[in-house]
């Protein structure tokens, strides 16, 4: 078995052990002679396995008891329709466009009421935050939102935007457990799991309740997309993603671990700052965002030379690097170094950057 250093923005690697532990229960998970996959959402065992999912991730994002955790289908990008579906009761919303994600979930907000853009960054191609401090947000707006971690360009909003009392909904799907978050300063935060948590498809929704007391917003909110609905079901209303659930299950139990966010933070701090620092005194490669914005996540990078990024590409698959290349909006190199991956293979990749720099002058 040979395993690469996987370097992909999602879906992403997952941790070796949580994978291993998988494989072991596959054929007979604990004793029931079956496959989770094969197991009934309605059985004793697959209940334990989603309430104990749905604690382990609590007690890691240490999430207020007025807040609902929702397991859903549909990816990040279904999301970007529930949102607007169950929380634009005066029909108006306020988006901080920091990217193409934001960009679709303001595009798809658009076809349920008034979107306003209160802040871009687009005039820079997206390479930072722009200032949040004191935006002009409508009285009325139902919420503000923000893609928190730019997976495409690499940007992290490090300071959450002032929404003059209006609640935050935040995208966190490229850094979701990978530091600590106040969840209190939210009124909703969600994320497609393939990047940092596990298997795609799966949606993690987190809203505080009162949100959704009343219902969505419009009566004609589909009823798998009805943020009610799905929380007073426990995540049950129909048949939910159930391998999917179990694996991001095992996954918070790795980070618990692991030393909890904290640990994870630290880890990930680790790892950013070994290739930022090579980037920062590289004479061939440089980081694309502005320094106080950058992602701990997703490093994209850049020769300035589009055949010279090619080659560093393509050599670096072939020893063992993958998914290196840029978004196709971009153009040069990405590492995207989410929670599971070593710190190892961030060491690796930068003594690889050094030979090719040294070969390539
Ligand atoms: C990947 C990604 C999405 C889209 O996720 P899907 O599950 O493919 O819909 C949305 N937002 C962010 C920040 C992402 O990184």
């Amino acid at each position: 078995m040979a395993r690469v250093y996987n370097f992909s923005a999602g879906p992403a690697v997952l941790p070796e052990e949580v994978l291993k532990e998988a494989a072991d229960e596959m054929m007979d998970y604990r004793g029931c002679g079956m496959s989770v996959m094969e197991m009934s959402h309605r059985s004793k065992m697959f209940d334990q396995i989603i309430k104990e999912a749905e604690q382990d991730l609590r007690d890691l994002m240490n999430i207020p008891d007025n807040y609902k955790v929702i397991f859903l289908q549909g990816g990040a990008s279904l999301v970007f329709a529930e949102v607007p579906m169950n929380l634009m009761k005066n029909g108006k919303a306020a988006y901080i466009i920091t990217g193409q994600w934001a960009k679709k979930a303001a595009a798809e907000a658009e076809k349920y009421g008034e979107v306003v853009k209160v802040a871009s960054s687009a005039d820079k191609t997206f390479s930072y935050i722009p200032d949040c401090s004191d935006l002009d947000i409508p009285e009325d707006a139902d919420y503000v939102y923000i893609c928190e971690n730019n997976t495409i360009y690499g940007t992290k909003f490090w300071e959450l935007p002032n929404t003059k009392g209006h609640i935050l909904v935040s995208d966190v799907s490229s850094c979701f457990l990978s530091e600590p978050i106040d969840v209190s300063k939210y009124g909703v935060v969600y994320g497609g799991v393939q990047k940092n948590v596990g298997p795609a498809g799966v949606q993690i929704v987190i809203v505080r309740e009162d949100l959704i007391a009343d219902g969505p917003a419009f009566k004609q909110t589909p009823t798998m997309m009805d943020w009610k609905t799905q929380a007073d079901n426990d995540s049950l209303y129909n048949t939910p993603p159930c391998y999917g659930i179990y694996i991001c299950g095992k996954v918070f139990k790795w980070i618990k671990k692991m030393g909890g966010l904290e640990g994870m933070k630290a880890h990930n701090e680790k790892k950013a700052k070994i290739l930022y620092d090579f980037l920062d005194q590289s004479e061939m490669f440089k980081g694309t965002v502005e320094k106080k914005d950058r992602s701990i996540m997703n490093v994209p990078f850049v020769t300035g030379n589009a055949d010279l990024d090619a080659k560093f590409v393509k050599e670096a698959k072939e020893a063992g690097f993958e998914n290196l290349k840029g978004h196709r909006t971009v153009g040069g190199m990405r590492a995207s170094i989410y929670n599971a991956m070593p710190i190892e293979g961030v060491e690796k990749l930068v003594a690889f950057m050094k030979k090719f720099e040294a070969e390539n002058k």
